[in-house]
């Protein structure tokens, strides 16, 4: 790697890098030694505890035992996995991910462009620095250093109108961002690399359940596993239409939605008469849940805080557009919210 820090430094900062897992191996860190070594577990089980407990990682811990703390992360990962519970793995991404990102702003050496080209490329991004795409003035004067191929942008990028490929400068196929939103990028490819590693180590997330004595974990799952939804629901009459169902089951398994999916069933919600602390409730099971944050958005969505416009539910074009309309505009409604209506009209007799 081009960074100014050493390979063992950087699987630990980057353990879920192919390049760190390659260097694992090679340095015979295999799954079979570090099973048979309780040191390895007692580390993992700290930091998947760690985690999910959202503690910035200590990065002056690499200077001492970089190897120890990739293996630890790696196992850490494979028993959030074994615990078979999708928030509790979910949120491990999701913290694990957020210190990926404060690690690529944080390390003197990483914080060059070229060694987040570098990481990009491990996670499978094409990127270069903009100044070989576009002019280095227009790169200071707007202030976009990076260009990454449209086809990996388009991958990795969140569903949010403030993402969409039309708002940005697209040149020869290379879409020009500022730094802050392709460290982001590769926050959304991280992430996806550590679902793949679980998706293709399923043999391994087995063993470590059986190695791992599960219930002495009861207590931190139980912590912040995912708290059922108090929901004493609102019923209005009809029923919700299927795009807004999908987020509503999304939510609850605690998936990580797109803020577009977040925005929709709020504006949905207000309409259909929910008590804004339920909306809050709701979203409670989200892995990134931060209720302050929350409660706001939701009141802001609602017009009592901010500007103090209630904002309308997207149309049926807007969600399909966003990604968010599983019928493909079939159910010969113009807006989610007529799709209530319709179905108490077509029950009547
Ligand atoms: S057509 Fe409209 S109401 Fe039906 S799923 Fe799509 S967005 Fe929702």
């Amino acid at each position: 790697m081009s960074c100014n820090i050493s390979i063992s430094e950087s699987a630990c900062y980057f353990p879920f890098l192919n390049r760190s897992m390659a260097y694992l191996s090679r340095r015979g860190f295999s799954l079979d030694f570090v099973l048979t070594n309780s040191a390895f577990i007692e580390k993992a089980i700290e930091r998947f505890k760690k985690s999910l407990g959202r503690e910035p990682f200590n990065p002056r811990q690499c200077l001492d035992t970089p190897e120890n703390i990739a293996v630890a992360a790696r196992l850490a990962l494979y028993i959030a996995a074994a615990t078979k519970n999708t928030y509790i793995l979910r949120r491990f991404i999701d913290s694990e991910s957020k210190n990926f990102t404060i690690l690529l702003r944080k390390i003197p050496g990483v914080q060059d462009p070229r060694c987040k080209i570098e990481i990009a490329k491990d996670l499978g991004i094409y990127a270069k620095q903009a100044s070989e795409v576009v002019s280095g003035a227009i790169v200071a004067v707007y202030n976009l250093p990076m260009a990454v191929r449209w086809v990996s942008y388009l991958r990795y990028a969140p569903q949010d109108p403030y993402w969409a490929m039309i708002n940005r400068p697209v040149i020869k196929g290379w879409v020009i961002l500022p730094m802050e939103d392709f460290e982001r990028l590769l926050e959304e490819a991280y992430e996806e690399r550590m679902l793949q590693i679980v998706r293709e180590n399923e043999l391994a997330v087995g063993r470590i359940a059986t190695a791992v004595d599960m219930t002495q974990l009861e207590d931190v799952i139980k912590k912040y596993a995912q708290r059922p939804v108090q929901l004493s629901y609102q019923q209005t009459e009809g029923k919700d239409p299927p795009c807004m169902q999908a987020i509503i089951t999304a939510l609850k398994n605690g998936e990580n939605l797109p803020h577009t999916a977040r925005f929709a069933i709020t504006t949905y919600l207000i309409k259909r008469g929910w008590d804004l602390e339920q909306i809050v409730e709701l979203f409670r099971s989200s892995p990134d849940f931060n209720e302050k944050i929350t409660r706001y958005q939701v009141m802001h969505i609602a017009g009592q805080v901010g500007g103090r416009k209630e904002y309308a539910v997207p149309s049926c074009e807007t969600m399909h557009t966003w990604g968010l309309c599983p019928t493909n505009l079939g159910c010969g409604v113009k807006n989610p919210l007529q799709y209530g209506r319709k179905s108490i009209i077509k029950k009547s007799p």
